[in-house]
């Protein structure tokens, strides 16, 4: 498919499935070098992360586990407004390795945010995995330890990401026109 129109918007194919796969293959195979050890613990951000974390840990080969969380707002009693809070971690990650799996870091507020909320778990090490980066837009101090594909500063959908809700079981990657 060329375009796609999802609601009120029209988006035009950008990455194409074979590529993401290629760049997912490639994060997997130095995931596997550098981890092979560690027995590391995915945590895969939902819902964006989905498509991303499944093809990814079809080629993850070394002792490892997975879990799913996600982040949801609530608005705080303080005036500081909305506060994102960690739900689903069922497992300890206390002197484990963790590796953060998103879909996208965009301003990388989001992951700072992450990055709190499981260090007070307790892990020996944090490492992110995040499928996009926007790096135009990245506007914080983030090492992100490993990333597919570096993106313009555009808005996408497809391959777990979403417009509206909609458009995140595309297989490729698609920039609203
Ligand atoms: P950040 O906090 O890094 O600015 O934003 C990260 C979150 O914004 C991502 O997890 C994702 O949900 C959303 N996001 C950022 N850019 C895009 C985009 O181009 N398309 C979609 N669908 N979501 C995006």
């Amino acid at each position: 498919m060329a375009s796609v129109k999802i609601k009120d918007k029209v988006f035009n194919l950008s990455i194409p499935e074979e590529t993401i796969i290629g760049q997912v293959k490639r994060v997997a195979a130095e995931i596997n070098r550098d981890l092979a050890d560690s027995n590391p613990i995915f945590l895969c951000v939902l819902n964006g992360a989905f498509m991303f974390a499944g093809d990814l840990m079809k080629h993850v080969n070394i002792p490892s586990e997975i879990s799913f969380v996600k982040l949801s707002s609530y608005s705080g009693t303080e005036s500081t407004g909305r506060v994102k809070q960690l739900i689903g971690l069922s497992d300890t990650l206390r002197g484990r390795t963790v590796v953060i799996v998103e879909d996208i870091v965009d301003t990388g507020l989001t992951m700072l945010r992450l990055l709190d909320l499981i260090r007070e778990h307790e892990p020996k090490e944090v490492r992110i995995c995040s499928l996009l980066v926007k790096p135009d837009k990245l506007k914080v101090d983030l090492h992100i330890d490993y990333v597919a594909m570096e993106i313009p500063n555009e808005f996408i959908v497809g391959y777990g990401l979403d417009y509206d809700g909609q458009g995140r079981n595309l297989p490729a990657i698609y920039t609203v026109e």
